[in-house]
């Protein structure tokens, strides 16, 4: 059987140290998905990989099959280090977050483009110095919209009337907004019509960009409880990555 090369985008998103110099990294790929390779001499091979291998990195890899569900990576090219995320710690985390949503939620082996678009303009965002809770913010949404949750923002989920104004209840359990009529009696949480209409401009916009939001206290509050609701409700268990997360993030004592 013939094993062409084959060449892609990709982001590192996990490295496992195997024996004596090798390793086997995570990566999602712009055409194949999630993917996970066997980089022989991965930990040794300066001509071959460099630092190209590290977490968060977005690489050119030329590949072949290997064996099982391993590719076998034959060397990979450095495109953006994002070494600007190894600045803060909130960033760091927020990354780590983020690999580990993505890793939960994708199937292996499904070309992933716009999944691919979104971890990169959302990385490159962070190392930078980006806004964090505009980025987890972003990130979470487009990801939960991409995998087909959430797609009432701006009517009733179940008697699909049009918000003109008040308060909203949202309840991803009954498939997102809901109008005073439909919520009654019911739980949920009660969101500004402000916040669904943000929310839902930004699915408008391009998925890797990051820039150029400015989104209010009160939006991206009630943005940030409207997604863990959301997660909750898809996730099979809470994300390792954010117990680290929260203690990042957590206010200083006073
Ligand atoms: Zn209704």
């Amino acid at each position: 059987m013939r094993r062409e090369p084959r060449n892609d985008s990709a982001i590192v998103l996990r490295q496992l140290h195997y024996g004596e110099s090798d390793l086997i990294v995570s990566l999602l790929s712009s055409d194949y998905g999630l993917l996970r390779g066997f980089a022989r001499g991965g930990r040794k091979s300066v001509k071959r990989f460099g630092s190209a291998l590290e977490p968060f990195t977005q690489i050119r890899i030329r590949w072949q099959p290997g064996r099982g569900d391993l590719i076998s990576l034959l060397d990979a090219d450095i495109v953006a280090s994002c070494r600007g995320l190894r600045q803060s710690l909130e960033s760091l985390a927020l990354a780590g977050y983020a690999v580990e949503l993505l890793e939960m939620l994708l199937q292996e082996g499904e070309a992933q483009p716009q999944m691919y678009s979104l971890l990169q303009g959302y990385l490159n965002y962070l190392a930078v110095q980006g806004a964090p809770a505009l980025a987890r913010l972003l990130f979470e949404l487009r990801l939960v919209q991409q995998l087909g949750y959430i797609p009432h923002l701006l009517h009733c989920s179940e008697c699909f009337v049009q918000f003109d104004a008040g308060e909203i209840v949202f309840d991803p359990s009954r498939g997102g907004s809901l109008c005073a009529v439909c919520a009654a009696g019911g739980d949920g949480l009660h969101v500004g019509l402000g916040t669904l209409g943000s929310l839902s401009r930004s699915l408008r916009t391009p998925i890797g960009q990051f820039d150029e939001f400015h989104f209010g206290t009160r939006t991206l509050n009630e943005g940030a409880a409207m997604l863990s609701l959301v997660l909750e409700s898809i996730l099979p268990r809470a994300p390792k990555s954010l117990r680290f997360l929260q203690q990042t993030t957590a206010p200083d004592e006073p």
